[in-house]
């Protein structure tokens, strides 16, 4: 058979890009197809705008803090206009850069959607076909509405990032990372942010004492915050929404965003028909090396529903690569992968959570919370948690949970430690710098639980 390519990607996010960019460095002919903008999730509509939000509403907090250093500073309005004309330029920039990254690696790309028709046929919408020897899914997810009477007058995180105006009132509904992040960025944005729950505790599966402290800290910031409660139903009441919610209670609400969980872009690609197996949620299912039921079509990122991360996605379309055109068989490692929750305080963590380490073995646990130097002389009460989790048999550290400003920075150096399988006794024998909050890692001298 011969091939128009070597390579075909479709989709335009962290993991294809990155897999056509790196596959065409060795010499393959690669083509792709993204039918949205290129960067995906993390560039256009996650991370990075996300990111830059979470910053700029940290800036209401720093003016408070400032007076009570000393600067005569008042405090303003934000002006979400002006941000986000600036938030639109970057986002703009930062796509360029991606189709910059493709052609200039001799990568051929199509401004198209595109399906399969066989294990090595793309058609594009236009109905070009093209034949490739391997073909790489890296489609990504997008955000879902969890079915309720009258969701359609609620948004999504797509949709938020293109608002006219901030809403005076929110009510946002889920307590996942999405959920979480835009909790704190709205409410220091100066909207009043309400959040439904239905759990017992935010953040489900993360170290119950880092998610109870980001609760109470986001709740002391002025989220209000409702556990076990749900919507019944959303009606439109002139140019507000009416929410009645399972405690009995009825609300309004300029806003309603939906933060309840993503499902993979597998849909109308014809996959199932050219052989390739999907789950319950519609993920693509792949061995340990990416590969799908159809032997030339391989997966990587938030279409796989595996640990739905950019860097992840990242590394597995590199090991991707490594695999098919490097001969070098190579399994993505999903082991301690650190992440950071933008929520403020942030949280950063790293390998197993207290609850489930306990699940696994006797272990030790060390963990502080106190109030940092910096907000304690401007008068605010917030706590920091630095926490780890020690294996009793072998003192290696299993778990590092830190709520904190720049938690996020920290647990990617933490985990560099962690995943080299570094013990107690490493950290304690590393220096503190001095003083820092993070100093409290290598200092902790009495396990506060063990068993
Ligand atoms: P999550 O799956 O993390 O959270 C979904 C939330 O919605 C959960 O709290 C869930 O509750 C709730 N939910 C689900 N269905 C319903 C329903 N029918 N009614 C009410 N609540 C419901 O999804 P997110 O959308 O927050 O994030 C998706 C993924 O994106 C994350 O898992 C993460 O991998 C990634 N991400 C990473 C970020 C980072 O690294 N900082 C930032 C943002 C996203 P329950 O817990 O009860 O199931």
């Amino acid at each position: 058979m011969t091939f128009d390519f070597d390579l075909f990607v479709i989709g335009g996010g962290s993991g294809g890009v990155r897999a056509a960019r790196v596959a065409a460095q060795e010499g393959a002919r690669v083509a792709l197809a993204e039918e949205d903008r290129y960067g995906g999730t993390c560039v256009i509509r996650g991370c990075v705008p996300k990111k830059l939000m979470v910053f700029a509403s940290e800036y209401a907090g720093m003016v408070e803090d400032a007076k009570a250093y000393g600067w005569d500073i008042q405090p303003g309005r934000f002006h979400w206009q002006d941000f986000r004309t600036k938030l639109y330029a970057e986002l703009d920039r930062l796509e360029n850069v991606y189709r910059g990254l493709l052609k200039n690696s001799g990568v051929q790309s199509y401004d198209q959607r595109a399906r399969l028709s066989d294990a090595h046929t793309v058609v594009l919408e236009d109905g070009t076909k093209k034949k490739a020897k391997h073909i790489l899914l890296a489609t990504g997810g997008r955000p879902v509405k969890p079915g309720m009477p009258g969701e359609e007058f609620g948004i999504t995180s797509n949709d938020i990032f293109h608002l006219d105006e901030l809403p005076g009132s929110i009510l946002i509904v889920g307590g996942g990372y999405i959920a979480c992040e835009f909790a704190g960025i709205l409410n220091g944005m100066g909207v009043d942010v309400t959040q439904y729950y239905r759990g017992a505790q935010i953040l489900r599966g993360f170290d119950d004492e880092a998610r109870g402290l980001v609760s109470d800290e986001m709740c002391q910031r002025g989220v209000k915050l409702h556990l076990g409660t749900n919507i019944v139903e959303m009606k439109k009441e002139g140019d507000k929404i009416r929410v009645l919610a399972t405690n009995g209670e009825e609300s309004l609400f300029d806003q309603v965003l939906f933060a309840t969980g993503r499902a993979p872009n597998s849909d109308d690609m014809d996959l199932e028909e050219i052989g390739v197996t999907l789950g319950r949620k519609g993920e693509v299912l792949v061995d340990d090396y990416g590969q799908t039921t159809v032997p030339s079509v391989y997966a990587v990122g938030d279409v796989t529903d595996r640990v739905n991360l950019t860097p992840v996605a990242i590394r597995e379309g590199m090991a991707f690569v490594e695999t098919v055109f490097k001969g070098n068989p190579t399994k993505p490692d999903h082991a301690l992968i650190p992440t950071a929750i933008f929520t403020q305080p942030e949280m950063g963590t790293v390998g197993l959570s207290e609850e489930d380490a306990r699940e696994q073995e006797p272990i030790e646990v060390y963990a502080t919370s106190f109030k940092p130097m910096q907000q304690s002389f401007a008068g605010r009460s917030e706590r920091v948690l630095m926490k780890l989790v020690v294996s009793q048999k072998n003192r290696k550290v299993l778990g590092c949970h830190i709520v904190a400003p720049g938690a996020g920075e920290m647990i990617q150096l933490a985990g560099i430690a962690v995943k080299m399988g570094a013990t107690k006794e490493d950290f304690d024998r590393t220096v503190a710098v001095h003083p820092t909050m993070s100093e409290e890692l290598v200092t902790m001298k009495t396990p506060v639980r063990t068993g």
